[in-house]
């Protein structure tokens, strides 16, 4: 097998091979672009290391080969005496990640070879500072020695010459502190620092593929859902020097502003510096920009380079370069990261310049940035510059949020109650902390990672969270929060945290809306001349993905004002109206004395109750929703959600008795809840089983539906009403509601003298349901996937339990990635869905197809949603952007 490649050999698309620092490194290359030669270890290699613990016999062989035709190119051998070939070794794998040793260089240099690189360079101390960075390097990453005992010594010496930085330091300060550097390595590894050039090379090679599984990576790849068995390669690069003196640098650059998108001239020049002395920030380096005073040439041939570069990535660009005597080096570009702000504004100016067209736009940015820019934030013109940041963890879900820091569950809800803001701060939380993360604007954590329960639960409740703030010590005796210099935040003292990211503020941030936001609301245009540019460019993008997708988005809204805001939002309808949510508060007596009701009078009369308020809030929807389908669900949960608690109940009942004065009413309500509890209320008598168990329940509502719509087409209006029967599993169920159905309409419509077109269909929420779809059809006009349901009996999984409970665990042990009612099981729930789908349109051609499940607005499920063929998909009104946004991008 081929391990390894000249860079010459390499392409952009082999990131899988070639990792992505090789492969971009390949790629300038062939483009012609000033890159230092050298080669590139696959991560083939690399996994055959981390399988067998040893290279793989032929890559010994290869790198021989690729070493000495780099030899010959460049004219010198690696580490020969007079006049050292130098390398770098820098990890490349396909994503960049923190955690993975990144770079040693000059390895090439011994006792011997210092002196011949001092004669060519003519600069005796640059060559002993670049063999002290190699020992300290190498020393560090490779042999795996405390850096800190490398850096104390060098402080140490620096404090003993009274020198400021390291540039103060003489050849002979340079050349002592090599000696001590060496003596630590024997003393830390029992040998000598090899002195071998090869054996260097070969070391770093293997301690780079050793670093793939260093716990922080691996801690990194999980919360990221990277792979673990991609494994990395390497590059080795011959070695260019930003540290020859005044006329050498070393640089970061965009091609455009990562922050806003805006095109300019963006990054830092350090003169006379290697690298790391930029990242390290020992001094301090200068706008790009200026580099133009310093060295006009190679800031002009830089300038072209980004543009020659932008303009074959199509794509904002990062670069890192160095100048070595006035010459010009790219040691590394790829397609840099960006804010979701940007990624909007790039993709529509890429646009603009001609250089991708509008479905590559959509590609370039996804639900979850649209997502992000939904959420409020603190204002960035006004109170952020002042903040006074007091920590940084990791921004586990998005929004602003400000109140009071409390360090217990009890005082969250105590303090909510009245009133107060709180954000909840706990070390990590547990499921005894529900009420409280429930009660708090925020929750805020020193310990845990995206995966951890605060992470997990804060983003299923839509609150913000920041979680593994681990400078910040929390004290929840003392009830306090400690920072690293020392300052207290106290129970009641008021903290900022920004779930988009992970900072966390002492005292309150403002607080602004959305721009996005309120566009979407209608409140800002994006025509106007003064329009922000974010906006327009959202404006634009939304055009494309409506334009081009074939999924139509619907809402789940139950009231008029939702279903508004969801049209605002581009809703082409409701997919889901749960009626039970109008049967809430005051309602919720009149359906207590349906359940109550001891004879067919007692009934009647309560049905006859419900049946005027259930019409009115039909109108209300119709009207909102005027020409566009709204699906109605006949009443789904467990009677018992609508009566007393239990155990409140029978205390209550148990004390009145003691007293002796009992009521009537609260001694039937008890017989009632006992005789309606159930273990497993989600398995029990719910659904389609209460509208065939208890008589004129769904007649009712029906009957409410049809005479809402009548009206409505009286008053000139164009409702679309669909009736949706919940939880069937059997077809003989669907066909019993049916008959009943007909009849109700089929009245209605004589007495009104109207053709109602209503239709009727089911939801496919249990696997029975999925299982038997091609029978249902035969009954129904349409199929409502309720992913919710169907997740939950698929997998056996509580939805209303186990988030809280061990999916934490789970999502730590790597069994799934992402939470099944987060993001649609592709191959068990997914492929119900698939096939239900497949077997319904078998019957019935024409069945329309939809899913309500939470699942409608997650940004991976709607492409499977599209790719299985379903017409719309439903979800809450804030989601509908960006279901719109992903239904486009997986048309496009
Ligand atoms: C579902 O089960 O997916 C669904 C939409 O219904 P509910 O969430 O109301 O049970
Ligand atoms: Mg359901």
């Amino acid at each position: 097998r081929k391990f390894v490649y000249d860079f010459s050999e390499g392409n952009k698309d082999l990131k899988d091979l070639l990792g992505g620092k090789g492969a971009n490194l390949a790629e300038m290359t062939n483009l012609g672009l000033p890159v230092p030669p050298g080669f590139t270890i696959t991560t083939e290699a690399c996994k055959a290391y981390l399988e067998s613990g040893e290279a793989p016999a032929a890559l010994r062989d290869q790198v021989s080969e690729h070493l000495a035709a780099l030899e010959q190119r460049m004219g010198k051998k690696l580490g020969q005496a007079d006049d050292p070939l130098l390398v770098s070794v820098r990890s490349g794998a396909k994503f960049s990640m923190p955690g993975m040793m990144d770079t040693v260089l000059n390895i090439g240099l011994s006792d011997e070879s210092v002196h011949g690189l001092a004669a060519q360079s003519g600069d005796e101390r640059f060559a002993w500072d670049s063999y002290r960075r190699l020992i300290q390097m190498f020393g560090d990453t490779v042999l795996g020695i405390d850096g800190e005992r490398f850096a104390e010594t060098l402080d140490a010496t620096k404090s003993a010459r009274g020198a400021v930085t390291d540039v103060d330091l003489t050849a002979d300060d340079l050349k002592e502190l090599v000696g001590k550097f060496k003596a630590i390595v024997s003393e830390e590894t029992g040998r000598d620092f090899p002195q071998d050039p090869r054996e260097q090379m070969d070391l770093a090679v293997r301690a780079v593929f050793d670093s793939w599984n260093g716990s922080r990576a691996r801690l990194y790849r999980r919360q990221e859902r990277i792979p673990h068995d991609l494994g990395t390669a390497v590059n080795i690069c011959s070695m260019v020097f930003g540290n020859l003196g005044p006329d050498s640098g070393t640089g970061v650059a965009f091609t455009r502003d990562p922050a806003s998108g805006q095109q300019g001239v963006y990054g830092d020049y350090l003169q006379n510096a290697q690298g790391e002395d930029v990242v390290a920030g020992i001094r301090n380096t200068v706008p790009l920009a200026d580099l133009e005073q310093l060295d006009k040439a190679s800031y002009d041939q830089l300038m072209q380079i980004m543009e020659t570069l932008e303009n074959h990535y199509r794509d904002l660009c990062d670069i890192e370069f160095t100048i070595e005597r006035g010459k010009l080096w790219m040691l590394q570009t790829r397609v840099g990261k960006r804010t979701a702000a940007a990624a909007f504004r790039i993709a529509t100016q890429l646009v603009d310049q001609g250089l991708i067209d509008e479905a590559e736009a959509l590609q370039r940015v996804n639900g979850t940035q649209l997502a992000q820019l939904m959420f409020p934030r603190f204002d960035s013109n006004g109170g952020l510059k002042d903040a006074d940041q007091i920590g940084w963890g990791i921004a586990a879900s998005p929004g602003a949020a400000v109140g009071k820091a409390v360090f217990d569950s009890y005082t969250a809800i105590k303090w909510s109650r009245s009133g107060e803001k709180v954000i909840l701060i706990r070390r990590e939380t547990n499921p005894d902390d529900l009420d409280g993360m429930l009660a708090a604007e925020g929750i805020l954590t020193s310990r845990g990672g995206k995966t951890s329960h605060a992470a997990v639960v804060a983003r299923g409740m839509g609150k913000t969270c920041v979680c593994g703030a681990e400078e910040l010590e929390v004290d929840t005796k003392r009830r306090c929060l400690k920072t690293q210099d020392g300052r207290v935040v106290e129970e009641g003292d008021v903290v900022s945290i920004d779930g988009s990211t992970g900072k966390v503020y002492a005292g309150e941030v403002p607080v602004v809306p959305s721009p996005v936001v309120e566009y979407f609301e209608g409140r800002m245009h994006a025509g106007a001349d003064d329009a922000d540019e974010l906006v327009k460019a959202v404006h634009r993008i939304m055009a494309y993905a409506d334009r081009v997708r074939r999924l139509r988005v619907r809402a789940n809204a139950d009231n008029a004002e939702d279903a508004a805001r969801a049209r605002r939002f581009g809703a082409q309808g409701i997919g889901l109206c749960r009626t039970e949510h109008m049967f809430l508060g005051e309602r919720r007596e009149l359906v207590e004395r349906l359940i109550l009701a001891g004879t067919e009078d007692e009934r009647e009369q309560a049905l006859g109750a419900l049946l005027p308020l259930q019409k009115g809030d039909f109108i209300e929807l119709f009207e909102s929703m005027d020409g566009l389908p709204v699906t109605v669900r006949l009443l789904d949960p467990p009677l018992h959600e609508f009566l007393p608690d239990i155990t409140e109940l029978s205390v209550r009942v148990a004390l009145a008795e003691s007293r002796k004065d009992a009521n009537e009413n609260d001694l039937r309500l008890l017989q009632a809840v006992h005789r309606l509890h159930e273990q497993n209320p989600m398995l029990g008598l719910r659904g389609v089983r209460l509208g065939l168990v208890i008589p004129g329940l769904f007649t009712m509502q029906i009957r409410a539906i049809a005479e809402a719509s009548a009206e409505r087409k009286a008053a000139g209006g164009d409702p679309r009403a669909e009736i949706m029967i919940p939880l069937v599993g059997t077809v003989q169920e669907l066909e019993l509601v049916r008959e009943e159905a007909e009849q109700v309409i089929a009245e209605i419509e004589r007495e009104h003298d109207v053709e109602l077109g209503l239709s009727l269909g089911t939801m496919i929420e249990l696997p029975r349901a999925a299982l038997t779809a091609g029978q249902i059809a035969e009954c129904a006009d349409f199929f409502s996937f309720g992913t919710n349901d169907l997740t939950q009996t698929v997998w056996a999984f509580s939805r209303d339990d186990v988030e809280a409970s061990f999916f934490t665990a789970y999502l730590e042990k790597g069994i799934f990635g992402v939470s099944p009612f987060e993001t649609i099981d592709k191959d068990g729930v997914g492929s119900l869905v698939r096939s239900a789908a497949e077997a319904g349109r078998a019957t019935r051609p024409d069945l329309k197809l939809g899913v309500c499940g939470e699942h409608g607005g997650d940004p991976e499920s709607v492409h499977f949603f599209h790719e299985v063929g379903l017409d719309y998909v439903s979800c809450s009104p804030f989601r509908i952007p960006v279901a719109r946004l992903e239904a486009g991008r997986a048309a496009a």
